[in-house]
C-alpha cells in the first residue's frame, strides 16, 4: 500500500490529530495562518524530487524547465505584489531571509541597529543567542517606557553615536505601523544601509492595508507564512539591481544549496491568491478584527500594550488581573484557544513567564470570522481569565470546559478544510 495511512499509521495519526486541532481551536498565534487547498497541493507534489541549484535558466543541474517556470512565477508575482524590482524567492525561512542580508552587506564584528527583543524584535535582529547577535555587533534600540512606540530620537541618537553599517526596522511583537521614512532619513545621515523586515504584516502591505516598505527600505525581507498566507518560507526585495546581485549570491551558494522547488512553487500560488481583488478585502478584515478584538478587551479590563494595534496583533498586558503569560496560554489552550505567552516591553517577568500573551487575528479571518466572532472572541478570553482570577489555576475547569464547549460550536460555523 502507498498511503500514508498505510506506510506508516503514527505520522498518519498525528497528522489526522493536528488537522482536528486546527479546525477545532480557535487560532490566535499572531505568526500563524490558514493555507488555501492550493497552496496545500503544491506544496505536497513531485516538486519536492527536483534539484535545481542556481536561479531560473541558470541552474547546475539539467531538467529545471518545469521547475523554472514555478520560481520565475513566484519572482514575478512577488515583484508585481510589492512593487519590487528584485525578488529571491529561495531562502527556506524568515531566519535566512535576514542571514541573507547580513552576509551580502555586513562582515563579521559590523555594527547594526535593530528593535530589542524584550521591546518586540526578532531573535535575528541581534539578540545575543542568536548568530546575528555572537558574530555581529547588535546595538538595541527600544520602545518608549510610557507610549509602547519606537523611539526614534534613540535610533537617530545610536545611529549617529555608532554609525551601523545597517538598521533594521521590524519585528515579532510590534503592534504599531513604523515609519519608514523617519528610519530612513536616519540611515541617509550616516550612509547605512536600511533594511525592512516585514515577516509579519507583509499580508497587510499586499492587501493595502499598511504602508509598503519597499517604497523606503534599500532591501526587504519576510517571510510567506504569516499575514501573507503562503508556505512556511522566506523571502528578499529589493529596488536595487546591485544590491539584488549580492543577495543573490548569499542565499546561493553562500549560505544555501538546492532550493525547495515545491515550497517555491506554493510561495508562486501563494502570491497568486495575493494578487485577487479578494486578498484586499482579506487584509482590511484581519486589521478590523484585531481592532474588535483589541477594543472588546479592554472594556473588559485588560491593557493592551501601546493602547491598541493597527495592524493584525496585539500584545495584551495581564498584570491588571494579576496573571502571568504562561499560566493565561495553558488556561485558554484547556479551552481551545491557542495562543503565545510574550513579554511586554520593560517586563518583570522571566521568558519562561512573561506578563503577557500575544494575540493576532489573520487564522481567525481566514476561516471566515468578522467583528462580530472577534468581539464574541474577546468575551470567552475574559471568561477564561477572570475565572482563573475568581477561582485559581486549579479551580476553573468548569468554565475552561464550558468555554471550551462553546469554541466547538463557533469553530463547526466556520470550518476549514471540509
Ligand atoms: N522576522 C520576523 C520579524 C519574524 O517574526 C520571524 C518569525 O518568527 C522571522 C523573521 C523568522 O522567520 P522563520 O521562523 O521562518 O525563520
Amino acid at each position: 500500500g502507498g498511503s500514508l495511512a498505510e506506510r506508516d499509521p503514527v505520522l498518519a495519526h498525528a497528522i489526522d490529530l493536528e488537522l482536528h486541532r486546527q479546525q477545532n481551536f480557535i487560532e490566535l498565534i499572531a505568526s500563524e495562518n490558514i493555507v488555501s487547498r492550493a497552496v496545500l497541493e503544491a506544496q505536497g507534489s513531485v516538486l519536492t524530487n527536483k534539484y535545481a541549484e542556481g536561479y531560473p535558466g541558470r541552474r547546475y543541474y539539467g531538467g529545471c524547465e518545469e521547475v523554472d517556470k514555478a520560481e520565475a512565477a513566484a519572482i514575478e508575482r512577488a515583484c508585481q505584489l510589492f512593487g519590487a524590482t528584485y525578488a529571491n524567492v529561495q531562502p527556506h525561512s524568515g531566519a535566512q531571509a535576514n542571514q541573507a542580508v547580513f552576509f551580502a552587506l555586513l562582515s563579521p564584528g559590523d555594527t547594526f541597529l535593530g528593535l530589542n527583543l524584550a521591546a518586540g524584535g526578532h531573535l535575528t535582529h541581534g539578540a545575543p543567542a542568536n548568530q546575528s547577535g555572537k558574530w555581529f555587533k547588535p546595538v538595541p534600540y527600544s520602545v518608549k517606557p510610557d507610549t509602547h512606540q519606537i523611539d526614534y530620537d534613540e535610533v537617530e541618537a545610536l545611529a549617529l553615536e555608532h554609525k551601523p553599517k545597517l538598521i533594521i526596522a521590524g519585528g515579532s511583537a510590534y503592534p504599531r505601523q513604523i515609519d519608514f521614512a523617519k528610519f530612513r532619513a536616519v540611515a541617509d545621515k550616516i550612509g547605512a544601509y536600511f533594511m525592512v523586515d516585514m515577516a509579519h504584516f507583509a499580508g497587510l502591505v499586499a492587501g493595502g492595508a499598511h504602508p509598503n516598505p519597499i517604497e523606503h527600505a534599500h532591501v526587504v525581507t519576510t517571510t510567506t507564512h504569516k499575514t501573507l498566507r503562503g508556505p512556511r518560507g522566506g523571502m528578499v526585495l529589493s529596488r536595487d539591481a546591485d544590491l539584488g546581485k549580492k543577495i543573490n549570491s548569499a542565499v546561493f551558494p553562500g549560505l544555501q544549496g538546492g532550493p525547495l522547488m515545491h515550497v517555491i512553487a506554493a510561495k508562486a500560488v501563494a502570491f497568486g491568491e495575493a494578487l485577487q481583488p479578494e486578498f484586499k478585502t482579506y487584509a482590511r478584515q484581519v486589521v478590523e478584527n484585531a481592532k474588535a478584538l483589541a477594543e472588546r478587551l479592554k472594556g473588559h479590563g485588560f491593557d493592551l500594550v501601546s493602547g491598541g494595534t493597527d495592524t493584525h496583533l496585539m500584545l495584551v498586558d495581564l498584570r491588571p488581573k494579576k496573571l502571568t503569560g504562561n499560566i493565561a496560554e495553558k488556561a485558554l489552550d484547556r479551552a481551545q484557544i491557542t495562543c503565545n505567552k510574550n513579554g511586554i516591553p520593560y517586563d518583570p517577568e522571566k521568558p519562561m513567564v512573561t506578563s503577557g500573551i500575544r494575540l493576532g487575528t489573520p487564522a481567525g479571518t481566514t476561516r471566515g470570522f468578522g467583528v462580530a466572532e472577534f468581539q464574541y472572541v474577546g468575551d470567552l478570553i475574559a471568561e477564561v481569565l477572570d475565572g482563573l482570577a475568581a477561582n485559581g489555576v486549579e479551580g476553573n475547569g468548569a468554565v475552561e470546559k464550558a468555554v471550551a464547549d462553546k469554541v466547538t460550536k463557533l469553530c463547526a460555523e466556520f470550518p476549514i478544510y471540509g
